[in-house]
């Protein structure tokens, strides 16, 4: 079976992870701050806080923007689970803002209007998080401007988007966004096994973030109360979680991190190859757009009706035939958990048509080009 992503471990790679085991720390030692220290030069950003995985992340970047009871937290409906529990693990209250038909991300104008409508009602949200779908940058800019009119804060979960680009910046570099969060699962750009990092241009919000994940803790004399009794004091501040990373998942990291700029290349030559040979069948491919280089974590195509093949068949037949596809995602207001908490079918209706008939084709660097040709011959075999 093809899968429809997988993770490209190379003997650097283990190499790494095998001196980590070999050294005096396997957590807390010299390799996270090193995979931070890397990881924030690489996106251009000042603060890097890298914790045991970008739901982790999600949920501290939350907190330290204070988001709480009574406030609401807006997510695209067409994302992962985790983009949207993260303001209810804080006890906010979480809405939705439907995707643009053709980017798959939030919708700008939907946003505004959704804005607009809430300013009347006094309840316009505390925090957004726009979720770069894909790997392909959200508008950020004019996401911004909204920020600015209305007085939310923005965290992007760019949990796809490792190594993207938007305008002149790398994705990460906050220049629009309080937080921005990646995560390191083994199906992403890069990996550590389990991780994520929040990146950020504040030194406030980056200290309240390493506290968040370290049981809300400080060694550091100048945050505490009181003076020290000893060498051995610390002092708990506030409540927080054990969600550090190890040093064993950093030495991946750091490793990952020196091939990104690879990865993402063969990605670009995969979908580039997949455009030029789907173009001629009955399935909508997913549009590039220039503001700014995607990642490409994954690649959906819809099946149009006029196929005449529903989704179902035309997954099924590729799984049949060693093509492992898969679908992103199931748009989270339709979960049970959430449609307990009022949410209905049809609330979002373009994300509900997405999702209708997407399928994601098999997308990471190690797909060879025989792989491809097999994955090209099987999508015809099965529309046809
Ligand atoms: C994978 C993913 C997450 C969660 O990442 P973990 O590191 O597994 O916690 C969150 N949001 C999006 C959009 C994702 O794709």
């Amino acid at each position: 079976m093809i899968p429809y992503g997988r993770q490209d471990i190379s003997q650097e790679d283990i190499d790494a992870v095998v001196s980590a085991l070999k050294s005096d720390w396997l957590t807390q030692g010299p390799a996270v701050p090193e995979f931070e220290a890397a990881f924030a030069t690489y996106c251009g950003v000042a603060e890097a806080v890298a914790v045991n995985s970008a739901t982790s992340a999600l949920h501290i970047a939350c907190m330290a923007l204070g988001l709480g009871p009574g406030d609401w937290l807006w997510t695209s409906p067409l994302t992962f689970v985790a983009s949207a529990n993260a303001g209810l693990y804080c006890g906010a209250s979480v809405d939705f803002v439907d995707i643009d038909p053709v980017s798959y991300n939030l919708s700008v104008s939907a946003l505004a209007q959704k804005l607009s409508d809430a300013e009347k009602i006094g309840r316009l949200p505390k925090v957004l998080v726009p979720v770069h779908f894909t790997g392909q940058s959200c508008e950020m800019r004019e996401i911004r401007q909204l920020a600015d009119q209305y007085g939310f804060k923005i965290i992007e979960d760019a949990s796809h988007a490792v190594g993207a680009n938007y305008l002149d910046g790398k994705v990460g570099n906050c220049e629009y966004a309080d937080i921005c969060v990646f995560s390191f699962h083994p199906v992403k750009i890069i990996t550590s096994a389990e991780g994520g990092m929040a990146l950020t241009r504040s030194q406030v919000l980056a200290e309240l973030m390493r506290k968040l994940r370290s049981h809300g803790i400080t060694r550091d004399p100048e945050q505490m109360t009181q003076d020290a009794d000893g060498p051995w004091y610390y002092q708990q501040l506030s409540l927080g979680y054990n969600y550090r990373m190890t040093d064993i998942q950093a030495a991946l990291g750091c490793s990952q991190l020196r091939r990104i700029d690879g990865f993402v290349a063969r990605r670009h030559e995969i979908a580039d190859f997949y455009d030029h040979q789907l173009r001629e069948l009955p399935i909508i491919l997913p549009t590039r757009f220039d503001y700014g280089r995607s990642a490409l974590h994954l690649y959906p195509v819809q099946i149009r009706e006029e196929s005449g093949k529903t989704r179902r068949q035309v997954f099924d037949g590729l799984r049949e035939r060693g093509i492992g596809v898969n679908v992103h995602y199931i748009p989270v207001h339709t979960q049970p958990y959430y449609q307990h908490l009022g949410f209905k079918d049809g609330d979002f209706s373009e994300a509900e048509k997405f999702y209708a008939r997407a399928i994601s084709l098999p997308m990471y660097p190690t797909l060879t080009d025989k792989d491809l040709t097999k994955v090209v011959a099987e999508v015809k075999a099965s529309l046809s």
